[in-house]
């Protein structure tokens, strides 16, 4: 039977080692900044505050906002940030939170609603995170870790392997959330280290932007699909005869270095 959705994706985590295995991939950060998204009723966040340096939570609901200030009261270095983490500069907050020049460490069981954007969003702050242990709904952490030729290749996968190195850590199922969802959840493990200098790309949104067009339809050649986003016939057989590209070939066939070399050539 279909659940009804909960409000702003509150699935909470109730399975004690699923918990602490979170916090535990992690690794060490005793020393280290952490912001954690959507901490809801503290299920990750009671144990990061033993143990974070500085923690920074990140919540939308402004009903648990109160409750989570008066649970970790006693703990000077957590703060929670009623925002959306959308809306919020990353970047910044490491910058205000961390000392000069340190990369801070994301975490977070998602909210499944808005997954893919939150995921967009930590690699457009990339630079200012080191690591990243993210929760969300098991099929598309499939699609984040996908690897070329894979029918779960796209977008999602392309992008975020642009950024970081993924590693598929556990899978739980719904019996470990309350409410319970109706799919099976993964946590990943995001190690951020940008390919784009070792790519030879210099224009990391002008890279992004021509990546979207090339999933723009899943079910068309790279050759249709950018044709599609403006490129004539002939800059699209030169470009793919330069990048060493089969024109009849789908974007989800191929790796990202010929993908930056399409772009270059483009
Ligand atoms: N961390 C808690 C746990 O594991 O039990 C809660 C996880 S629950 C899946 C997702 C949390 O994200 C909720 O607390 C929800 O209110 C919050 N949330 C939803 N949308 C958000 C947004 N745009 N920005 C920040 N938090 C958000």
């Amino acid at each position: 039977m279909q659940q009804r959705k909960p409000k702003l994706g509150q699935n909470f985590l109730v399975d004690d080692a699923a918990r602490h295995g979170i916090a535990d991939a992690l690794g060490d950060v005793s020393a280290r900044t952490v912001i954690e998204i959507g901490p809801g009723h503290g299920a990750i966040t009671s144990i990061l505050a033993d143990r974070a340096k500085k923690l920074v939570c990140i919540e939308l609901d402004r009903a648990l906002v109160p409750e989570l200030r008066f649970r970790f009261r006693n703990h000077p270095n957590v703060e929670i940030i009623e925002a959306d983490v959308l809306k919020t500069d990353l970047t910044a907050l490491v910058a205000a939170n961390a000392p000069a020049g340190e990369k801070a460490f994301a975490v977070g069981n998602l909210p499944y609603y808005i997954t893919s954007d939150i995921l967009f969003h930590l690699c457009a702050h990339s630079a200012a995170l080191e690591v990243a242990v993210v929760m969300m709904q098991r099929e598309v952490a499939d699609r984040v870790a996908a690897e070329p030729g894979n029918r779960d290749f796209g977008l999602l996968s392309a992008t975020v392997q642009m950024y970081a190195n993924v590693a598929n850590l556990f899978t739980l199922p719904p019996a470990a959330f309350d409410p319970p969802p109706d799919v099976h959840s993964t946590v990943l493990r995001m190690a951020f280290a940008s390919r784009f200098a070792e790519l030879g790309i210099h224009d990391a949104v002008g890279f992004d932007r021509f990546l979207k067009g090339c999933f723009q339809q899943k079910r068309k050649t790279l050759s249709n699909n950018l044709r599609a986003v403006g490129y004539t016939p002939e800059q699209i057989a030169a470009a793919c005869s330069a990048a060493g590209v089969q024109s009849s070939v789908r974007a989800e066939a191929l790796p990202l270095d010929r993908f930056a070399a399409l772009f270059l050539a483009l």
